[in-house]
Formats: C-alpha cells, sequence, structure tokens
C-alpha cells in the first residue's frame, strides 16, 4: 500500500455518505494525527493524542462522536470540552459540517461570556451534541438544565489549556455525571505530567498518539 493509499478516508469504517460529504468538504487525506487516531477511535477505543495546532485534530474527535449519534433519541449523546469560547464556536461549526451527511444533528454551544436564557431554550428543543467551555457546563448541571448521563463520548479539548486555566476541578465534576462506560478522547498540544494523571483518572487503556511536527 502507498502513502497515498494508506491516508485516504475511503478505508475507514464510514457511511458512503460521510464519505461523500468529506469529499464536498476537500477532504481527500486523513492528517497524520487523524490516520493514527481514527482506526481506533471508531472502533470505540479511548485515546489519548499529541499534536500541534492546525494537525486537523477536530475530525479526529468529531467522526467519532457522530458515527455513534442517534438522531431519534434527543438527548446529549456527545459532550466536547473546550478552553475558551472562541474554539468552542470553531469545534461546533466543523461537527456542523463533518454532520451534514446526516439530517438534524443539533449542535448546542455553551459558553460563559454569553446570557444563559437561550442556552437554556436550545436545551429544552433537544440537543445531541454539546460544545462548550467547562465553567458554564458546570452552571448547567447545577441548575440541571442539562443532562450528561447519555454521553457516550467525552472529548478534551486542547486539555493542557483547559487545565492551565484552572478548569481541573470543574473537569472532575462534569466527568462525574458521565457515564463510566463512555468513550474519552483527549487532545492536547503539550504532554505535562498533569495531562498524564488526568488520562489516567478518565480513561481506559488508551491508545497513546504522538504527532511530530513535521517542517
Ligand atoms: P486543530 O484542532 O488540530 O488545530 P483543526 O481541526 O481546527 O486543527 O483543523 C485545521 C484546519 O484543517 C481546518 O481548517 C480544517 O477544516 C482543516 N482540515 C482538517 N482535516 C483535514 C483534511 N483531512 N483534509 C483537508 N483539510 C483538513
Ligand atoms: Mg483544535
Amino acid at each position: 500500500m502507498n502513502s497515498t493509499e494508506s491516508s485516504a478516508f475511503s478505508q475507514l469504517d464510514l457511511p458512503a455518505s460521510q464519505l461523500e460529504n468529506l469529499e464536498r468538504m476537500g477532504y481527500t487525506q486523513m492528517t497524520p494525527v487523524q490516520q493514527q487516531t481514527l482506526p481506533a477511535a471508531l472502533a470505540g477505543q479511548d485515546i489519548i493524542a499529541q499534536a500541534k495546532t492546525g494537525s486537523g485534530k477536530t475530525a479526529a474527535f468529531g467522526l467519532p462522536l457522530l458515527s455513534k449519534i442517534n438522531p431519534r433519541f434527543f438527548g446529549v449523546q456527545a459532550l466536547v470540552l473546550c478552553p475558551t469560547r472562541e474554539l468552542s464556536t470553531q469545534v461546533a461549526e466543523e461537527i456542523r459540517k463533518l454532520a451534514r451527511f446526516q439530517a438534524n444533528i443539533k449542535v448546542v454551544v455553551l459558553c460563559g461570556g454569553m446570557s444563559i436564557g437561550p442556552q437554556i431554550g436550545s436545551l429544552e428543543h433537544g440537543a445531541h451534541i454539546v460544545v462548550g467551555t467547562p465553567g458554564r457546563i458546570k452552571d448547567h448541571l447545577r441548575k440541571e438544565t442539562l443532562k450528561i448521563d447519555q454521553v457516550q463520548t467525552l472529548v478534551l479539548d486542547e486539555a493542557d489549556r483547559m487545565l492551565d486555566m484552572g478548569f481541573t476541578d470543574d473537569i472532575h465534576h462534569i466527568v462525574a455525571h458521565t457515564p463510566a462506560n463512555r468513550q474519552t478522547l483527549l487532545f492536547s498540544a503539550t504532554y505535562p505530567e498533569n495531562i498524564g494523571q488526568l488520562s489516567a483518572e478518565f480513561q481506559h487503556n488508551p491508545l497513546n498518539v504522538k504527532v511530530e511536527a513535521v517542517h
């Protein structure tokens, strides 16, 4: 197999409609982090991956989480934690594009610095995927406006930044509300010791991937 064949999305266990969607998005070849994580992540394994900004991490967790969404069940089935509002908005936009192959998948963004009323309204209408910052998600759990006990995929995106920003306790609080048998995907640009601790606490037999920067 040459390198072009081994990085084609078509070798993954994805529906034909998703492969067409990826082609429409201009995604022909997987990036290195996608190539190294997607087969295991789509098979349900936990992943801890270190890769720099711009390496295509969003699709590396977006495709596995979408593959498990049941659109007919209007409960939160995937939760993505991000350090900032800007990153949450970007991730939600990318997931919405990746979700276009399948009708009626609702993605809701929950971040601080935005009024909480409309967020509660969106959640009442039913959300399949929630993307947001740990502080605001914890607020919604406290108010019981968000239920995450049916979450099948938990993503910690830019985990190193979330820890740097002081979200460690909030993350623990949130994870305690998710089912123990969830899939946990952890992405980080760096690998300080506290990331290893987070992985040991939240993950089962994770595949450890490190993508070296290509110069
Ligand atoms: P990261 O989270 O690692 O910083 P992103 O997921 O934001 O990276 O992706 C960076 C950019 O690359 C985005 O514009 C995204 O649309 C694009 N991208 C991701 N995967 C692919 C791919 N396989 N082919 C082409 N473009 C891609
Ligand atoms: Mg990213």
